[in-house]
């Protein structure tokens, strides 16, 4: 059986500077040969970072995307970029919705598809957020959060001749700078992930969706994420900073262990 595709994506956030993201960026491309090659990474920079990174990842074929941006194309919006700037300086993807934009920088669901509809129709593969808080957990409104934020985000969307669209589920106890630094379990993930995957196939027939998991994914648990019938790849933060650890992630991620497991595995 051949193996399909995995998405491994890293979100670097603000915890490197200019120089040290251009070093992690060379460092990746001089390893590049040695990652299989089914493996589709994206790496996501500060945005003063991207243009200069980005240039090196392609030579190796590694894409890049924007962390955030604005919904509106270009105006008079003193230290905004759109959507259609970062599809300019060479970016694939586009973060929508991250945990840390909704609940720091209080981006609401309105705001989210906003940005969801501005990333489509500048031509970047949206990689929507969802996840719930650890206040809605204990509540046990999880799957209402998820439905809220999905609904929102994907009713009636258009799709302006795009299919593919990621939907990361990233709990927001679970991202390590947020969170409890404690993962979710593999088994708990793939239940939301299922639910997310039924969700917003019915929201959306006709897209081609791809489910990743994110929120404190190590070397040592990538593996049993991945082997969830609904998991496609993982979002990954702060270990995808370190060379080491996001190397030792991609590594475990195509081990034999797992592609044992994936081989047997069947979506819903
Ligand atoms: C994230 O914030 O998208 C994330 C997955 O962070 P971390 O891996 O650091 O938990």
């Amino acid at each position: 059986m051949s193996q399909k595709d995995l998405y491994l994506f890293a979100n670097w956030k603000m915890y490197l500077g200019y120089d040290e993201s251009n070093i992690l960026a060379n460092a990746l491309a001089s390893r590049a040969k040695k990652i299989s090659p089914r493996v589709r990474l994206a790496i996501f920079p500060n945005a003063l970072s991207l243009y200069p990174a980005g240039q090196v990842l392609r030579d190796v074929s590694i894409a890049v995307g924007a962390q955030n941006f604005y919904w509106l194309d270009r105006g008079g919006y003193t230290g905004e970029m759109s959507a259609a700037m970062f599809k300019e300086a060479g970016c694939q993807y586009a973060l929508v919705g991250h945990s840390e934009r909704r609940h720091v920088f209080n981006e609401s669901n309105h705001d989210v598809r906003q940005k969801l509809e501005a990333a489509l129709a500048a031509g970047l593969i949206p990689v929507l957020c969802v996840g719930e808080t650890a206040g809605q957990r204990k509540k046990g409104e999880t799957e209402e959060a998820v439905e809220t934020q999905l609904r929102s985000a994907l009713s009636k969307l258009r799709l302006n001749g795009k299919k593919e669209i990621f939907i990361a589920y990233e709990p927001v106890w679970a991202i390590s700078s947020s969170g409890s630094g404690q993962a979710c379990s593999p088994v708990e993930a793939e239940r939301m992930q299922n639910y997310i995957a039924k969700l917003a196939k019915a929201l959306l027939p006709t897209a081609k969706i791809k489910i990743l998991y994110g929120g404190s994914v190590r070397e040592t648990n990538v593996a049993d994420f991945l082997s969830q019938p609904n998991c496609d790849g993982a979002l990954v933060g702060h270990a995808s900073t370190i060379l080491k650890s996001w190397l030792g992630i991609i590594e475990a991620a195509t081990s034999p262990r797992r592609g044992e497991a994936k081989a047997g595995k069947t979506r819903s």
